[in-house]
Formats: structure tokens, sequence, C-alpha cells
């Protein structure tokens, strides 16, 4: 068996591994890696025809890319119902935001649609037999909707690769596990080198921002990620500030109604249900005009203010009121402008901004010290590390600690004896 790594490779985006067993070739994740206002970055395409495609869940640094695979050839791909739903919705929304930024897709709508109708639905911890040949198990991961651990038989070896994963319990779901039997584990290395703080103090820390503004007669606005961190917003909030609005706007809507549809994935659907229908949707723009006026609570993408109705919000908000980002915001972003200098930018130019801004943590990856209590429960042959911006520093003290680790270079091979 050998393991090409495309994409994902010591960066945090587009993950794409190319396994190779006896002629047959299995992509696993196809993503994409996206700049604000820039063009995309793929992953590398395989010299070799593919038979089937595995994706661990519908984050597009784990999906965007998968249409391009159907630019040339017709195979299956296999992921839970929710993954595919959610891809749909965010491939054709990053398709759309490439275009309104002035670059071309490197496939067409009718590849996008070729994968739509590819798609092979696996249940978890449902065993089925890929067109390859090699066994597949989908294990709920604890990270989004649908998000999988995947779990491949190949050469009678169990290759584990994880996709992105929690082992935390959320108000959306239960915190990922993991059989004890693995040979080959392929991690994400999202935070090998930090701690989350406590999440309790984080949920303290941003329903006290949002308190300081409804105090003062402002509006509390909640930049979040459409897929995952928006429901858990949802789910937090309900019922903490009793007679305030809470606004949900933009692909939130969208992803949410997804959410809804899959009750069985979700830790208390109930939950969600009942902090959606709590909640105002924004149908119309006058509503928009509606949520400002005051003592409101509104939750828009994007997370990272790179784009989406946040920023609209940005420039009408009334006096006294807070912004609160609920995850990391990569260096460049609004999200980070505003989080570190107190401004973004707008058309070219710094804008302060006179909110009163918090950053909070609500992440949805294993901690450093998940990470390590995972390897050494599982204890694999081979642990290989990715999808992190220090994999090679953890695939040294892996070492250190007496652990066969790789932390592999785009494009690298590695051959499993
Ligand atoms: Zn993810
Ligand atoms: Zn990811």
């Amino acid at each position: 068996m050998k393991l090409t790594f495309l994409g994902g490779a010591g960066e945090v985006g587009r993950s794409a591994v190319l396994i190779e067993s006896a002629g047959r070739h299995t992509m696993v994740d196809y993503g994409i890696k996206i700049y604000e206002g820039g063009p995309a970055e793929y992953p590398l395409v395989p010299y070799k025809k593919i038979n089937d495609v595995v994706i661990s869940h519908a984050h597009l640094d784990h999906v965007g890319f998968l249409p391009m695979v159907y630019e040339r050839e017709i195979v299956p791909w296999y992921g839970t119902p929710p993954t595919a739903a959610l891809a749909e919705l965010l491939i054709a929304d990053a398709m759309k935001v490439q275009e309104l930024n002035g670059f071309e897709n490197p496939y067409t709508v009718e590849s996008f649609e070729r994968a739509m109708n590819n798609f092979e639905a696996v249940e978890y911890n449902n065993e089925i037999k890929m067109k390859s040949g090699h066994t597949l198990t989908l294990h709920d991961a604890g990270h989004i909707l649908g998000a999988a651990i995947c779990e491949l038989g190949i050469e009678g070896r169990s290759v584990i690769y994880t996709g992105d994963f929690n082992l935390s319990d959320t108000r959306m779901h239960k915190g990922a596990s993991f059989a004890e039997d693995i040979d080959i584990l392929i991690t994400e290395s999202t935070y090998a080198d930090r701690e989350h703080p406590d999440r309790k103090g984080e949920e303290r820390k941003l329903l006290k921002n949002i308190e300081k503004a409804l105090e003062r007669g402002g509006c509390a606005l909640v930049p979040a990620f459409a897929v995952g961190r928006a429901q858990e917003l949802l789910a937090i909030l309900y019922d903490k500030f009793e007679g305030v609005d809470i606004y949900l706007d933009g692909m939130a809507i969208k992803a949410t109604d997804i959410y809804l549809r899959f009750p069985e994935y979700i830790k208390d659907a109930e939950a969600l249900h009942e902090s959606v229908h709590n909640a105002i949707i924004v149908r119309k723009p006058y509503m928009r005009q509606r949520a400002v006026k005051g003592q409101s609570i509104i939750i828009s993408p994007a997370g990272m203010l790179s784009g989406g109705n946040a920023l609209w919000y940005l420039d009408h908000l009334p006096p006294n009121s807070s912004v609160t980002l609920t995850g990391y915001c990569a260096e460049g972003t609004n999200g980070w402008r505003l989080a570190n200098k107190g401004c973004i930018l707008k058309d070219g130019r710094e804008k302060k901004m006179n909110y009163f801004v918090e950053q909070v943590d609500l992440s949805a990856h294993a901690s450093r010290s998940d990470l390590w209590r995972l390897i050494k429960r599982t204890n694999p042959e081979l642990v290989i590390a990715m999808h992190g911006d220090h994999c090679f520093q953890f695939a040294d003290e892996l070492k250190e600690k007496g652990f066969s680790a790789i932390a592999p270079s785009m494009g690298e091979t590695i051959p499993i004896k």
C-alpha cells in the first residue's frame, strides 16, 4: 500500500490523500484552501485514474475540490447523507464567491452536478465494501453534522483517517470515540501545539460581551461559520436572554435547515429545534434594518468577517454594540484585524470600529492533549500527522516519545510495508 499526500500536508486546507493498493486508487478527501478575496488553492491532481472517493465531512477544506474528479471520470464517492447535503450547499456557494471575486472555477457546473449524482450514502458504524474493494466504516467524529472518522480496511490492515474530530462533547455532538486496534493513523493536527481554554469560561465570556451591549442599548453581533458554529450558538443562547430577539442570517439559515433535516445526527435535536423556533430568521432585507434598531442578538456568517451579511451589520450597528468572534480568524482577515487592531479593511482603507470586541474559542477540533491521549490509547504502528501548521514539530515530538511518526510534505508518497 502507498499513501500520497496531494494536499493538507503541513498546512490547514486542501486535504487530499490518495491510497494505492493492488492497482486500485482511493481518494480520501479532496478539499480546497480559501483566501479572503483571493483565488482558492487546490490540491495536486493524480496522474492515475481513481476508483472511488471517501469524504470525511462537508467543510470546503475537505470536499471543495470533489467536482474536479468528475471532470474526467465517473466514480462513486462515499460519505454520510448530511455530508452530501452540506457539501452541495457549500460547494455551490464557493463557486459563486470565486466568480464574484473575478476568478474562474477549475471545474464546470456539470462536473459539480455529476459529483452530486454519484454520491453513495454510508451511515455511521455500518461497514460497506467500496468499488475499489476496500472496506469502509464511518464513525461519528463529533466535529460538524455528519462528520466522520474514516476507517478503511486495506490489505488486512486498518487505516484510520480522522478528518477533523473533537473528543469533547459540544451542544450539537457527542465527542468522538476510537477503535483500539489501529494499524495506521492519519490524524488532523490543527491544535497539535496548543490547548483550548476551558469551554465553560469561553461561553461565559461570550454571554458577558452580549450582555454588555444589551445593557447599554446596543446590539450584539456574533459572526459565525454557517455550518456548525451558528447552530452551536443558537443552542448556547437559547433561554439565556429572555425577551431579547435573536436573529439568524445568511447561509447559516440554509445550513440550519439541513441540521434540522438530520435529527439523528445531532446530540439533542429537540433543543436545536426549540432554539431555531425561538429565533427570527432574516428572510427579507427590511428585517436586517429592524435587527439593528438595538437590544438584539444577531448571528451571521462569515465567522472571520471575510464576507457575508456580518459585514453589512458591522456598518449599521448602533453605538454601544458588541462583536464577539467565535473562533479562529486567519491572519489578514477582517476578523483578525478587528480582534487585534480594532478595525476592518473597507475600500482598501482601515476603518476603526467602536464596538466592544471579544474573541472566544468554541473550537470543534481536538486539543493538543486530546491528540496525545488518542495516540497513546490507540498505539498505532505508524502515525501520520497532517492538517496543521505544526505537523513537523508534532511528528518529531511523537518520535521522541517512541512512536513511529511522519509528517509528509505536499506530493510525498509514503510506502506502507
Ligand atoms: Zn472541518
Ligand atoms: Zn479541516
